[in-house]
């Protein structure tokens, strides 16, 4: 069920970190590490810092788009030192535990981290279900980043040790992959319903991918407003037809 848990990391620039990062996992029983487009090749840095878990630092796997490597996830959960001014939901590390392993036996969870000078942007937080803050003194909140991973890799070892109860299979939530398909349909639908001006769309998407991550669809419902958009643009072309006739 650890093997679920992927640990992500953007945009990393120092090498030493993704070494102490792999450190941070491996004494918490995670291996599954991702690097979307670092900015820095692995090593001998990495490697010393990774000290006894080049294993786990030798198997990361490295994407070019944070899309393609939360892909296959059901869960995504961004970690960011910064309270943002969008509301977005909120988890505290403790209850990221408990939620990773809740999960983690029905699809892989991802926790993304951002950037050692910048953090995440809001475009890649966007494309997460949840973030997490750790409450940090609110004058220095901003942790090393394998510091940040090691808090929340703790916590979830944390819920794995108190057998927090993996979740029954009774809810089924999409795949990230999928989400992003249905917001492509959705501002597809809105584009051709002339909801969205293409060349002054505005912050349409932004609000509703906050609405949806709000309400956090499972399948069935994702699949029922697929269906709903569907309808709608076969009524418009019904409707331009007609029209024309
Ligand atoms: N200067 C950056 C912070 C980068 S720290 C900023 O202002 O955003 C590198 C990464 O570690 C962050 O992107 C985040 O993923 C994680 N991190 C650091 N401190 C954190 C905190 N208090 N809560 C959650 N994640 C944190």
């Amino acid at each position: 069920m650890l093997e679920n848990v992927r640990i992500i990391l953007i945009g990393t620039s120092h090498p030493g970190n993704i070494g102490s990062v792999a450190r941070a996992m491996k004494t918490m029983a995670l291996s599954n590490l991702a690097l979307v487009y670092p900015k820095c090749a692995i090593d001998e840095k990495s490697l010393a810092l990774s000290a006894g878990a080049s294993d786990v630092l030798n198997d990361h796997k490295v994407f070019s788009t944070l899309e393609e490597a939360v892909a296959e996830c059901g869960l995504v959960i961004g970690a960011s030192a910064r309270q943002r001014t969008h509301d977005w939901p909120m988890l505290n590390p403790r209850e990221v535990g408990d939620k990773v392993v809740q999960e983690a036996s029905m699809y892989p969870v991802a926790l993304v981290f951002g950037r050692e000078n910048s953090g995440l942007t809001n475009d890649e937080l966007q494309k997460c279900h949840f973030h997490v803050f750790i409450p940090a003194n609110p004058d220095y909140s901003s942790l090393n980043l394998a510091m940040a991973v090691q808090i929340l890799s703790y916590e979830v070892r944390m819920s794995f040790l108190n057998e927090i109860k993996p979740q029954v299979i009774q809810k089924q939530y999409p795949l990230a992959h999928e989400i992003e398909d249905m917001f492509k349909h959705l501002e597809e639908m809105l584009i051709e319903t002339h909801f969205i001006r293409v060349n002054h769309p505005g912050h349409v998407m932004q609000k509703l991918r906050r609405f949806f991550a709000h309400a956090r669809p499972e399948t069935i419902e994702l699949r029922m407003w697929r269906g709903i958009f569907t309808n709608i643009q076969k009524s418009i072309i019904s409707a331009t037809v007609e029209g024309t006739e």
